[in-house]
């Protein structure tokens, strides 16, 4: 969506009245923030044509060499990047490095070489064909096609005797603007340079979004109409409404990011614990996926843990970890939070986390196929030994503080079935509710378990039937969603009735302003990345409970979207 407006802009002179065009674009916001700085573009290299005549055969092993040593200078430019870089963007350039040197690819390659095809085009066939196959596997493999073709395009560049494709390097702040990022354009940003992530493709769970939160700088998907935006023209990004203003002067902005200066400095004093401006006391958990990050989610304040994601955990083992091995792999977190809450959620296998001992393959639609809690009807021991595994590593920790929930439940007998099999381990069961059968029939679900915790990714997904890793599908993967909000309010207000606590752990608990609904509504605890916990807290503590009270009653009846985020800013007070 994009919207202009003329201006007249007086300057104290009345003959110097000049016209302006300010115009406003919108994209999807993923992390709140204000900047103002010229922007810088980076796009995608197009792909040359496939139509170079063959290689005369005597040179076609010097064109195998030539690829090889492009493709090596890839790998050992992406491998120096990987050494200077640390967490999350050091494992990301270490994967791309790892793709161009991968031997099946290379062979690939090198197969149509030999053949007579050039190298250019010998890169781009063979890593069309690997996108195929990642993409008919589905899930995390799917995903990092976009690593592939990035890794093609660096060596076709090495080939063609140009420099990399990747971001600029400015000399000075710009925002970044982009028709999409991989994951090696965007590990190693310099928050300082690039104030802000722009992009027109891209969803809410992208490597862009997953990126731009851990650098606390604003970022908007999904944004569909910049390309019209100049290279060094200043633009305003307000990542809360998702609004991309061009015509905006450098006075006019002042006062936005003041504000936004203010509230910077709130999240990095915030501490914890969850409490709102009246003292009310919110449970502000954190969603782990390994000891490791259930440290740092200690040490940023949380209160416990509202999301263990077991999977993560194993999604490199071909065969199902014993009871021992797994109890090792979950004690650490347990130990991370010794005296507080720890929700471990049951393998989520299949879909978007393809485990290998427990994911069927060749699944027409695995988002609606077997994942979660149904991969127990074709693996019926897995389930029975991960709730051994999960009440040997709580001994440590006491089973009364650990609570189980299953993922993907759709009917009552599975839920009623779970709760048994928890219970029989002296742990607290529960359920997520993520597929809008459940939402819908959330009384009766609480009825059979102690607590719901609410994905709302996936609830977002199936309830507006988008894939939610779609880069085109980013406005309905939008938990904003008038739907979506709607069947959360239900299920908060189902809690409410029965005094089952409900509690959200999709991306959903990360928005700041989103949090704010939520707790309007009646969700009692949120789980959120360590990464997100302090925006969210420094947000709820200026709100007290009847200001959430109004948000989450003026969100109801939205029209889309951006209606729904207007209504709550509108009820809070709040610019923008
Ligand atoms: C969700 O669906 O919101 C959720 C928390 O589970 P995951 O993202 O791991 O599927
Ligand atoms: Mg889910």
């Amino acid at each position: 969506m994009s919207a202009t407006r003329v201006l007249l802009k007086y300057c104290g002179d009345l003959t110097k009245v000049t016209l302006v065009e300010q115009s406003i674009v919108y994209g999807t916001p993923v992390v709140d923030g204000i900047a103002y700085a010229p922007v810088a573009w980076t796009r995608r290299p197009s792909i040359p044509a496939l139509n170079a005549p063959d290689l005369p055969e005597h040179e076609r092993p010097a064109a195998m060499t030539q690829f090889d040593d492009a493709a090596d200078a890839v790998v050992n430019s992406l491998r120096t990047r990987a050494s200077k870089a640390t967490g999350h963007a050091c494992a990301l350039l270490e994967v791309s490095a790892s793709m161009a040197s991968d031997p099946a690819w290379r062979k690939g390659v090198k197969k149509r070489i030999a053949r007579g095809i050039p190298p250019v085009q010998a890169t781009t066939e063979a890593t069309e064909e690997f996108v195929t196959i990642f993409e008919r596997q589905g899930g995390i493999m799917a995903q990092r096609t976009t690593d592939l073709r990035d890794v093609r395009d660096r060596v076709i560049a090495h080939l063609e005797g140009r420099p990399e494709p990747g971001v600029p390097k400015p000399d000075h702040p710009v925002v970044l603007f982009a028709d999409d990022l991989s994951p090696a354009d965007t590990a190693g940003l310099d928050p300082d340079m690039f104030l802000a992530l722009v992009t027109e493709l891209g969803g809410p769970t992208s490597h862009t979004s997953i990126i731009a939160r851990q650098l606390g700088i604003p970022c908007i998907v999904a944004a569909r109409h910049i390309s019209n935006i100049a290279e060094d023209e200043y633009v305003l990004i307000d990542g809360r409404a998702g609004t991309i203003q061009v015509g905006v002067t450098a006075e006019e902005a002042k006062g936005q990011l003041e504000e936004d200066h203010k509230r910077r400095e709130l999240i990095e004093q915030w501490e914890g614990p969850g409490r709102l401006a009246d003292g009310t006391r919110i449970e502000l958990l954190a969603n782990v996926r390994d000891g490791e990050s259930a440290q740092e989610a200690a040490s940023v304040g949380a209160q416990g843990i509202g999301l263990l994601r077991t999977e993560l955990c194993f999604l490199d083992s071909q065969s199902e970890p014993s009871i021992e091995a797994q109890r090792q792999v979950y004690e650490p977190a347990f130990a991370a939070f010794p005296t507080s809450k720890v929700v471990v959620r049951t393998l989520d296998a299949g879909s978007d986390k393809p485990v290998p001992y427990a994911t069927l393959h060749e699944e027409a639609n695995p988002a609606l196929g077997v994942r979660g809690l149904r991969t127990s009807g074709h693996y019926p021991d897995l389930l029975p030994h991960q709730l051994d595994a999960i009440a040997a590593a709580a001994k440590i920790h006491g089973h009364d503080k650990t609570w189980v929930m299953a993922p993907m439940v759709s009917t009552l007998p599975e839920a009623e079935w779970f709760a048994s099999l928890v219970r029989e381990r002296g742990m607290i069961p529960g359920i997520m509710v993520e597929v809008p059968s459940t939402a819908i029939l959330a009384q009766q679900f609480m009825e059979l378990v102690d607590f719901v915790s609410i994905g709302t990714n996936d609830l977002t997904q199936y309830t507006m039937a988008a894939d939610r890793l779609s880069p085109d599908l980013a406005e309905y993967s939008d938990p904003w969603q008038p739907a979506a909000l709607a069947l959360i309010n239900q299920i908060a207000q189902a809690g409410k009735q029965t005094g089952t606590p409900v509690s959200v752990c999709g991306e959903a608990a990360a928005d700041p302003l989103l949090a704010v609904v939520l707790i309007g509504m009646g969700v009692t605890s949120l789980s959120i990345s360590p990464s997100a916990l302090q925006a969210v807290g420094a947000q709820l503590s200026q709100f007290t409970l009847e200001q959430c009270q109004a948000a989450a009653v003026a969100v109801l009846g939205a029209w889309d979207q951006g209606d729904a985020r207007y209504r709550v800013r509108k009820a809070l007070d709040i610019n923008g």
